[in-house]
């Protein structure tokens, strides 16, 4: 393998004018908004619910605003952002102050209220939601503006403004923080029905007079700072775009005078383009990049992740950077918003005191920036520091983080290749030899229904409220019931149904070592919903067999074929939080050894189908495209490692709950699974066009054929007719049936009679063909 890309220290290139003189200056890019114990999720939800009112929903928000202010302000940070509170995205609420609301929504003119602002992000009984999608390489996702030519902008929320006074009436002067005019517009799509050919950059021109709008009223109200978080600047941009942000500052010039302006970039580097251009706005504006006489921002304190700070090394690097900008140029950072890391440590009460030792969440970042901040001043505190250095070392010599075993089996799978010795379509003809499936086998992803029953029986075990005999018999219960329902319907290829899974990577997570779960870590992934990912601290192994059990006392229930499933080692990888200390790689090809003993362990109990999920293979793409061949690669390998040492004929399958894999469709078949099932449902065309432009495919193929995130049933015809369309681009014999992911979310009652009706469509093209 190539060495891993060589990051250049997280900086957050962010430039500003006439900053004021100060010692210990210290500035959080944002903060978490949902509260150290989800507050705002469940205020939202009941509101929604119509159980609490809007004043109760705005008291809830508006007490978790005054907490955090306070707390960054009583923790000495100097510039303090305002408007990263959202109710639901800070990009919806840039749509609702430049009043871009899509026609279908029925809005009307004046000030948004929340009917109009949630409507938008989750839909009313009569018009759906608009688009989400998500924000850069992380897990947040964005409600997607929708833009047209005939779109009329007016200033139709005033909340940047209102919460910037809202926070300097309770003593806490703060930097408002906009969702910068360039990165809004480049974040859009054009409105349904706009011709392609349509530039959403061409609206620059109508959306800045509101902009000026807001910062002039800002100015009034006694803001001395502002922050433009311009995010897009870290991608591969075109010139024409890189252009747009010469033209928007410069236009906004005038109306910025007075006002210290921070252009906030995070989670890349800025590219040498971009920085080119941007050091070149100087001469224009005098607002640019050029570090001598401006302040720079340096990110050291990492948002994304729940690390403690190794702070002697950010401290000496901070000594650098002074050394090069010049002293009191220098404010410290977080690398991005802390919306992206957990709240608060404080409610970890399960975690052990060394393993606290080695973690920082939100609160105690604040603090990190603080006391860099203090140090680089020369008022460092040696206490905190030390205590810090001693966590610092305890973590690099634990027992608990280091497996000697685990790190020479990881480290001798660098620079070799494992792949299966026999190529995809002779083991095709091995595993027909044995299973002897119809032609489009039917099959499904994995989960059936989870019932409040089964969650009852889940929980009730854990806290030991059951016995695990009484535990057992209620799981192979279920298990016997979706078997019997499979066979009733005449499937092919059974699945178990995962009842025992709480979670596709918190069961695996749980059983491996290396591995830690918060009570309270939770990160917001869109509007009210937050994820908990698991912690990889430690050198990962598998301590013993971790779906044997389950997956052969399945397969002893039925005659036909029973899935092994388990999830792939990259995406356990992308939905943890991972270590800093060893490469990403280094993590992902010891989980993927974990996986292949459990791969190996499965074929030889005699389990002949085994399903390995990479749901999230593509999240972990980097954003920058030079970035992304060396990420396939090892990302690609890993999942080859796990399975490389089956038979023939043990048939090897994956899943991924994303169809835009044409650009990445050469590492998909590189992964040298035999079948590869994939959502599909929402757009069929997109995938189709891959294998019209020729892509060769040799290996079985399952597209989803009806959405299983939707009640709505699907009738015989409709799917016959999709799996029509897709015999007409692949082979019949690679073509599997299968709906679009797991169907854990469903109930029976939906379930039952599209499963029929899928079956039905197979049976019905199978005496056709
Ligand atoms: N096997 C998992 C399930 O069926 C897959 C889930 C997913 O792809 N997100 O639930
Ligand atoms: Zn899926």
């Amino acid at each position: 393998d190539p060495p891993p890309p060589t990051h250049p220290p997280l900086l957050s290139f962010q430039s500003i004018n006439n900053f004021p003189n100060s010692k210990m200056a210290s500035h959080i890019v944002g903060y978490p908004r949902m509260g150290p114990k989800r507050e705002l999720k469940f205020a939202l939800e009941s509101f929604w619910d119509k159980k609490s009112s809007a004043e109760d929903l705005k008291k809830v928000a508006a007490d978790l605003r005054s907490s955090i202010w306070k707390q960054m302000a009583s923790a000495g940070i100097k510039y303090i952002p305002s408007n990263t509170f959202s109710y639901y995205d800070q990009v919806l609420d840039t749509t609702a102050m430049l009043g871009a609301v899509p026609p279908r929504y029925g809005w009307t003119g004046g000030e948004i209220g929340f009917d109009t602002y949630f409507s938008m992000a989750r839909g009313n009984a009569s018009v759906p939601a608009m688009e989400m999608t998500k924000w850069f390489d992380t897990n947040y996702h964005f409600i997607v503006p929708e833009l047209g030519p005939e779109i009329k902008f007016s200033y139709a929320s005033h909340k940047a403004v209102d919460e910037y006074k809202e926070a300097k009436a309770l003593g806490v002067d703060t930097v408002p923080v906009l969702v910068g005019p360039v990165s809004y517009l480049l974040l859009s799509k054009p409105a349904k029905g706009v011709e392609k050919s349509f530039s959403l950059l061409s609206l620059l021109d109508k959306i800045l007079p509101i902009y000026k709008e807001v910062v002039a009223e800002l100015k009034a109200a006694g803001a001395s700072w502002i922050q433009f978080d311009e995010p897009t600047l870290v991608k591969d941009l075109e010139s024409h775009q890189l252009q747009a942000f010469t033209a928007a500052y410069s236009e906004l010039e005038s109306t910025l005078s007075g006002l210290n302006v921070i252009v906030e970039t995070y989670f890349a580097d800025v590219p040498a383009e971009a920085f080119k251009t941007l050091t070149s706005l100087k001469c224009v504006t005098g607002f640019g990049f050029d570090l001598s006489g401006k302040y720079l921002f340096a990110g050291v304190v990492d948002g994304r992740n729940i690390w403690a700070n190794d702070l002697a090394a950010s401290l000496s690097l901070l000594q650098t950077l002074e050394g090069i900008v010049g002293k009191d140029k220098l404010v410290v950072s977080t690398s991005c918003s802390l919306l992206h890391t957990a709240v608060d440590l404080v409610n970890e009460t399960k975690f052990d005191k060394e393993l606290k030792s080695w973690l920082a969440f939100a609160a105690q970042k604040v603090v990190e920036v603080n006391s860099l901040a203090k140090a680089l001043a020369g008022h460092k505190d040696e206490a905190f520091f030390s205590e810090n250095a001693a966590a610092q070392a305890s973590r690099k010599s634990s027992p608990r983080v280091t497996n000697e075993a685990v790190q020479k089996a990881a480290a001798a799978l660098r620079g070799s290749d494992h792949r299966r010795a026999t190529n995809v379509s002779a083991r095709l003809d091995a595993q027909q030899k044995k299973l002897n499936l119809p032609i489009l086998p039917t099959t499904t992803i994995g989960s059936f229904p989870q019932t409040i029953e089964l969650r009852r029986v889940r929980r009730e075990y854990k806290a030991k409220k059951i016995s695990e005999e009484e535990y057992v018999k209620a799981i192979k219960e279920e298990i016997n019931k979706v078997v019997k329902l499979q066979e009733e319907l005449d499937i092919d290829v059974l699945v178990h149904g995962e009842p025992e899974r709480n979670d596709m990577v918190e069961y695996f997570g749980e059983q491996l070592s290396g591995f830690a779960f918060s009570a309270n870590g939770w990160v917001q992934s869109y509007g009210s919903r937050c994820v908990k990912p698991p912690i990889i601290f430690g050198d990962v192994s598998r301590p013993k067999a971790m779906t044997v059990f389950w997956s052969s006392m399945a397969q002893s229930m039925t005659a036909r074929p029973m899935k092994g499933m388990l999830t792939g080692p990259v995406t356990i990888l992308n939905w943890s939080f991972v270590r800093n200390d060893q490469p990403r790689f280094e993590t992902c090809y010891q989980i993927a050894l974990a996986i292949k003993d459990e791969v190996e362990d499965l074929e030889k109990a005699g389990i002949n189908v085994i399903q390995i999920d990479e749901a999230a293979l593509r999240e972990g793409l980097p954003l920058r495209k030079s970035e992304q061949a060396f990420y396939l690669d090892w990302a690609v390998h890993s999942f080859r490692i796990t399975n490389c040492g089956v038979t023939d004929t043990t048939q090897i399958h994956t899943h991924m709950c994303y169809s835009n894999f044409n650009d990445i469709i050469h590492s998909i078949i590189d992964m040298d699974a035999d079948v590869i099932t994939i959502e599909n449902s929402r757009s069929d065309e997109k995938l189709l066009s891959v294998f019209r432009e020729g892509v060769k495919y040799g290996a079985g193929i399952g597209p989803g054929v009806y959405d299983i995130h939707s009640p709505r049933i699907p009738s015989t015809e409709e799917i016959a007719d999709r799996i029509n369309k897709m015999l007409q681009v692949l082979e019949t014999n690679i073509l599997w049936v299968n709906p679009d992911c797991g169907l854990k979310t469903r109930k029976y009652h939906e379930v039952k009679p599209a499963l029929l009706n899928m079956v039905a469509a197979a049976k019905q093209i199978r005496t056709q063909l």
